[in-house]
């Protein structure tokens, strides 16, 4: 690790001010940032600590019904507040199928919406990449890259956003609240995270010394709370990272799709709103035969960037299966394996 400045300012002000020069990075848990360090990916020269920064740690319900989440409220304090999962179950799920129960009890979820892409070129600093070191090459192009985006993917860069609580925040529409040197703003979670293009090192809307303090999940989101589903499929049942990941939310009045929303993680450069296949859904009687159009519609863009043409089906697959549970009905009490594709007990009627 390369020698840095640390400050722990007080405020929100503050911290913003620490942080105004290129070469400092906010410091949360650490859980992502600290191993980047370690590695010399990333190396920042001062960490402007914000984990005790007052304000930033609280879930608040708002007079207009949404839900304001502070950028450091800690991903399990928020997957097991009883409230908050009830109103948007698939947020919940997706917080508890990442990771590992030590980590989500210090990650934050200002850290979640930023943490890095898992692409193992950009660990390794032997190895071409032009997400870390712009204009050195993507060694992930002819490499070992089954994992790799399908879509939105550039020649620059083929890396997948690892996210998996974003995947539901893009579906319901949460806003991101950013405090800066030009003050505070609000941006939509689908406008936080950019595709590759040519300049895969920029990697979010976020300017130098931009603070996220808040993330907010509008009060129509929680219109979908009867049938919304996170469905995760990984290497082993625990503890990794999406292969594909998929987000359904309906709203169904006799059997028929009102309004419906679906995101896909582990696919993309970002978490992938599938606007395409919620156009499909929306006023289609519930079923199979529309939930494989909208899968279809979902994919139709998706292309290969190597050796994983097996994610296009595979993420339709998981579509499918996502928009089936969530119409079955969400269950009362998240499963104890949250996004196994074989968990859907204690259904609600
Ligand atoms: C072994 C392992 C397995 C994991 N598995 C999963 C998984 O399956 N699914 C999943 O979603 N995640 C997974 N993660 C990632 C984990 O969720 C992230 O490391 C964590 O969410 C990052 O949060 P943090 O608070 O530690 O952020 P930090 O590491 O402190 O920060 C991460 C980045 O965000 C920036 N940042 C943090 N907060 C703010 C803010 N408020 N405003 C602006 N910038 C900010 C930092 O500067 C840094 O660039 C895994 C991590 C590990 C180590
Ligand atoms: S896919 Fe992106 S992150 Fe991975 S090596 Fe290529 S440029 Fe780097």
């Amino acid at each position: 690790m390369n020698n840095f400045d640390y400050v722990r300012p007080v405020s929100v002000a503050d911290a913003i001010a620490a942080a105004a020069k290129p070469g400092a990075a906010y410091l949360a848990a650490g859980t992502n940032l600290i191993d980047l360090m370690k590695g010399r990916i990333s190396q920042p020269e001062r960490l402007v600590d914000i984990s005790h920064l007052p304000g930033l740690d609280r879930v608040e319900r708002l007079s207009d019904g949404s839900v304001r989440i502070g950028a450091g409220v800690r991903n399990a304090d928020l997957a097991h507040d009883a409230e908050f999962a009830r109103a948007f179950p698939a947020v919940a799920e997706a917080l508890l199928s990442g990771a590992s129960a030590q980590l989500r009890n210090a990650a934050t979820v200002g850290g979640n919406l930023l943490q890095r892409t898992r692409c193992p070129y950009f660990y390794d600093v032997a190895s071409a990449c032009n997400k870390r070191e712009p204009g050195s090459g993507c060694d992930a192009r002819g490499g070992e890259n089954r994992l790799h985006a399908v879509l939105g993917w550039s020649p620059s860069c083929i890396a997948t956003h690892p996210s998996d609580f974003c995947v539901p925040l893009v579906a319901l529409d949460a806003v991101v609240e950013i405090e800066g040197a030009k003050g505070r703003r609000e941006i939509s979670i689908d406008d936080l995270h950019r595709l590759p293009g040519d300049a895969p090192e920029r990697e979010s809307a976020l300017e130098t010394g931009d603070l996220i303090v808040a993330v907010r999940l509008p009060a129509e989101a929680a219109r979908f709370a009867a049938h919304a589903r996170y469905l995760k499929l990984r290497e082993r049942t625990s503890y990794a990272f999406a292969v594909v990941s998929a987000a359904a939310a309906l709203r169904i009045e006799g059997g028929v799709i009102r309004e419906a929303r679906v995101a896909l993680g582990g696919v993309a450069a970002k978490p992938w709103r599938a606007r395409e296949a919620e156009a499909v859904l929306a006023g289609a009687k519930a079923g199979d035969q529309a939930f494989r159009a909208a899968a279809e519609a979902a994919l139709a863009n998706a292309k290969p960037s190597g050796d994983n043409a097996f994610k296009i089906e595979l993420a339709r697959g998981i579509v499918v299966r996502a928009l089936t549970l969530a119409m079955a009905g969400t269950p009362a009490r998240i499963p104890a394996l949250p996004g196994s594709p074989f968990s859907n007990a204690g259904v609600r009627s």
